[in-house]
């Protein structure tokens, strides 16, 4: 499987607020990443709250945004 493809359903490409906040919030070494729907799944919460996450990393400057 490719690097950038959601490890759960295989939607490819990803964007890079999903690989992003994959990597914010299951950490840099993670090797799975997930899309947006399939995070927000792994986490028990809400797409929405996912979106406001990636807005808050960016405003912190996150360089992974
Ligand atoms: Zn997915």
């Amino acid at each position: 499987m490719a690097e950038q493809d959601c490890y759960a359903c295989g939607k490819a490409p990803l964007t890079k607020n999903e690989v992003g906040l994959c990597k914010k919030l299951l950490g840099r070494q993670c090797k799975f990443l997930f899309c947006l729907d399939c995070l927000a799944e792994q986490l028990d919460v809400t797409v929405e709250y996912l979106e406001e996450k990636v807005e808050e990393f960016k405003d912190q400057g996150c360089a992974l945004f």
